[in-house]
C-alpha cells in the first residue's frame, strides 16, 4: 500500500466546488489501494465538518482519522503537557480548546498562548498579546498562512498575517501548528506514518511538509502566487488530476 497525503483547498477544492477531475482521480487512488490523508492549514473547521464535506463532494466514506488539520495537532500536543492557555481567535476555535484542556484562562495567567484566525482584529489586544510573549510566554499560532484562497482570484486574509505581526512586535518567533511548523511533520513522525507523496498547491506550506517528511513532494498549480521557489518541490503538475494519472496505469 501507498501513502499520499493530499492538500484540501486549492488541491482538491476551491471553496465549495471540487475542481475538475478530482472525483474519478481520488477514486482511481482508492481502487489502487491508496491510503489518502486530507491535509489542510483550514483550522476554522471541524474534522466532522470537513469529512462531511469530502465526503459530500467525492461520494465517498471518509475515515475521521485520515483528516489532519492544525486543531488535531494541536489536541496531540497538548495531550501530556499541563500549560495555562490563553486562546485568541474565533468562538469556534476556543470551544475547541477548552473541550481538549481544562486550562483555558485569561492572558494574565497564561503561560502558553494561541492563535488563531479572528474576522477583525483589536491592535490593542494584540499589541497586549505580543508584549506577553516578548516578556517571556510561549506563543503558537494554528498557521501561518498569510491569505487563503476562498475562489479562483479571491482570497481572505489567513492567521499568518496575524503571526508576522506578533513576530515583529514581540521579536520572538511562533511555534506553528500549521504545515510549515515542525510540529505537523512531527504528528505523522510520532505515529510512524510513512508518506510517500504529499501533494499540495503551496510551496510554504505543502511542499515544506512533504520535504520535512521525506516524502516526493508534488506541487500542483492553481489560484496562489508562490512567493517561495517552485523549486523546493520534486515534480510540478497542472492539477491533481493530471498527477494521479502520472501514478496510476
Ligand atoms: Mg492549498
Amino acid at each position: 500500500m501507498k501513502t499520499l497525503a493530499t492538500d484540501l483547498d486549492g488541491t482538491l477544492y476551491l471553496d465549495d466546488v471540487l475542481i475538475k477531475g478530482v472525483e474519478s482521480a481520488y477514486k482511481s487512488l482508492i481502487l489502487d489501494n491508496y491510503k489518502i490523508f486530507h491535509t489542510t492549514n483550514n483550522s476554522s473547521q471541524s474534522t466532522d465538518v470537513l469529512a462531511k464535506k469530502l465526503s459530500n463532494l467525492l461520494n465517498v466514506d471518509i475515515d475521521l482519522s485520515s483528516i489532519v488539520t492544525p486543531l488535531v495537532v494541536l489536541k496531540e500536543y497538548l495531550s501530556n503537557k499541563k500549560l495555562s492557555i490563553f486562546v485568541y481567535g474565533s468562538k469556534d476555535v476556543k470551544d475547541f480548546v477548552s473541550s481538549i484542556s481544562n486550562t483555558v484562562t485569561k492572558l494574565e495567567d497564561s503561560n502558553f498562548i494561541i492563535m488563531g484566525r479572528v474576522e477583525s482584529p483589536s491592535e490593542s489586544e494584540l499589541d497586549l498579546i505580543a508584549e506577553s510573549i516578548k516578556s517571556g510566554k510561549e506563543g503558537a499560532t494554528l498557521n501561518k498562512d498569510l491569505t487563503y484562497p476562498i475562489s479562483e482570484s479571491e482570497f481572505k486574509p489567513g492567521n499568518g498575517q496575524i503571526a508576522k505581526y506578533i513576530e515583529s512586535k514581540s521579536q520572538k518567533e511562533l511555534q506553528s501548528f500549521g504545515k510549515e511548523g515542525e510540529l505537523y511533520s512531527q504528528y505523522f513522525l510520532n505515529k510512524n506514518i510513512e508518506v510517500d507523496y504529499v501533494i499540495g498547491d503551496r510551496v510554504d506550506t505543502d511542499i515544506m511538509f512533504g520535504n520535512k517528511l521525506g516524502a516526493t513532494s508534488i506541487l500542483v498549480e492553481s489560484s496562489i502566487d508562490n512567493f517561495m521557489s517552485e523549486d523546493f518541490a520534486d515534480s510540478k503538475f497542472t492539477d491533481f488530476p493530471t498527477f494521479v494519472s502520472s501514478i496510476i496505469n
